[in-house]
């Protein structure tokens, strides 16, 4: 006699990782389309760029956000190169992730960095925050 187990809730007993992967698309869509319907006349302003005429390092990101709800990701990447990665990055492997649980494969449960893998992601990070930032400041977007 088969025993038929019960259907396993997608976050019932995962992990802290497993629900950030998981819930890092829908997170990145909602962003997306609150954007695309957020009023125009509260859009928000910068306050870094009022101050001193250069863009912060997250300038362009509303932006980018409501041409990505339009599909125009080419100049959503202009407008701001980081924020538009890391938004596709975030749906494509949030996508893979609730694939996996679909067909009932593996998620990956912890990230496990050595001390010198962290350093090295976390500076190549900072030269990507800074080579975005850079990116705003010379062509003044
Ligand atoms: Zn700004």
């Amino acid at each position: 006699m088969s025993r038929i187990s019960p259907p396993r809730l997608p976050f019932a007993a995962r992990t802290p990782g497993e629900i950030a992967l998981l819930a890092a698309g829908p997170a990145a869509a909602a962003g997306v389309l609150l954007a695309r319907w957020w009023p125009s006349p509260l859009e928000p302003f910068c306050l870094f760029h009022r101050l001193t005429g250069l863009p912060c390092f997250t300038c362009g990101a509303f932006r980018c956000a409501r041409l990505l709800a339009r599909g125009r990701l080419g100049e959503a990447w202009l407008a701001q190169p980081l924020l538009a990665t890391v938004a596709l990055a975030a749906v494509a492997l949030s996508a893979c992730a609730w694939l996996a649980l679909a067909f009932r494969l593996p998620l990956p449960r912890r990230l496990r960095l050595t001390r010198r893998a962290a350093i090295v992601w976390g500076a190549i990070g900072a030269a990507l925050a800074v080579a975005n930032w850079v990116y705003l400041i010379v062509t003044g977007r």
